[in-house]
């Protein structure tokens, strides 16, 4: 195959409005790195939303190839790490900003990037976790440091009904945390619960005006929406409590005080997957091959079409989607 089919996001002039499309493109689009990967499985996480939908400049080279996580057969190496029919993940290291991403059946990748599939997940599975389920881990583990420990209170999980959440819920509630799970979709209340939730609460009751100090209710946090709502967990957490910082989609401001860390002894962690060393990668995904419940995962996944990859990136940017989805690309 030296030709195959690839979402592709261009941008005519710098500065201009991006459009996006499937092309066909060769080997010779291709950019450098030493493994070409048969791209079997992908994902559509919240940054593939704003790459697609251009709503955010994650997008640094034009053309590009979205898609930040990966799954698929080595088709070709030039390193001693990885030989031909080997499966292989990739999460992050800056794939589907600066350089060509997973919506592709091809794409070649460095070395250094990827790691052996894990031995206990299915190329499925690698991306019904992908970045969303690893940064959740990431996330656990920073809590975990922390010596916040199943039985030392609830620990509160924003955005539970999607991707990040999802996962952070089903591992929490698996390690045996009283967790309370925040959603805006009263609707997704069982789903949670079916996921381990202890609690269900409003999303509005933590968008409101943060104050320096609210009641201490929660113990740690894994937090994904950011803006307002980091600012209001923080000042939810009980004296010497943490929150673990990952994302953004309610804001990427943080409108709050001081008095969480000066006064409780709180501290903030923040979470980064995207250039997260190798050391700690295969660790994260031991921890999800060892702590993930099975069944949770599958509940939270739904498997999509590679023609459909498109319109989920824009109905994940609406908060549309539950869980994770597993995009079919070959
Ligand atoms: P999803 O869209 O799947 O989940 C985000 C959830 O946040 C939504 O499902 C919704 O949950 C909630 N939400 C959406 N909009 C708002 C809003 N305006 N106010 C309050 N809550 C809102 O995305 P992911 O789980 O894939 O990613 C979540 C965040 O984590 C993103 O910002 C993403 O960029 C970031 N991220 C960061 C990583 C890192 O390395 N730090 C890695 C991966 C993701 P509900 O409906 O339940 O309220």
């Amino acid at each position: 195959m030296s030709s195959f089919k690839a979402v592709l996001i261009r941008q005519p002039e710098a500065g201009e409005a991006t459009s996006v499309g499937f092309e066909t493109l060769e080997d010779a689009d291709l950019m450098e790195g030493d493994v070409t990967v048969r791209v079997e499985r992908s994902t559509v996480n919240y940054k593939d939303g704003l790459a697609i939908t251009g709503k955010a400049p994650v997008v640094r080279r034009f053309p590009m190839v979205p898609g930040v996580d990966g799954a698929g057969m080595v088709e070709q190496s030039a390193s001693p790490l990885f030989k031909v029919g080997d499966r292989v993940l990739l999460n992050g290291w800056g794939v589907g900003e600066t350089h060509l991403g997973a919506y592709a059946e091809r794409a070649r990748w460095k070395s250094d990037w990827l790691l052996p599939l894990p031995a206990g997940f299915s190329p499925d599975e690698a991306m019904a976790i992908g970045t969303a389920g690893y940064t959740a881990m990431l996330a656990v583990m920073a809590l975990e440091r922390h010596d916040i420990h199943a039985g030392a209170g609830p620990v509160l999980v924003t955005g539970a009904a999607g991707g990040v959440g999802s996962i952070a819920v089903a591992l929490l509630a698996g390690l045996g945390y009283h967790v309370v799970a925040s959603t805006g979709r009263a609707e997704e209340a069982g789903y949670l619960k079916d996921l381990g939730a202890a609690e269900v609460i409003e999303r509005a009751s933590l968008a409101g005006p943060p104050k320096p100090l609210a009641k201490e209710r929660f113990i740690g946090a894994i937090d994904a929406v950011g803006g307002p709502t980091l600012a209001n967990v923080l000042s939810m957490i009980r004296y010497g409590g943490a929150v673990a910082a990952c994302g953004m989609a309610g804001g990427l401001d943080l409108p709050g005080s001081v008095a969480p860390f000066i006064l409780r002894g709180v501290a903030l962690y923040g979470i980064d997957s995207v250039y997260a060393p190798k050391s700690v990668r295969l660790a994260a995904w031991e921890r999800l091959d060892r702590d993930l419940d099975r069944v949770k995962l599958a509940s939270a996944m739904r498997r999509i079409p590679f023609d459909d990859v498109i319109d989920a990136a824009r109905d994940i940017i609406e908060g549309k989607v539950r869980g994770r989805l597993v995009v079919e690309i070959g």
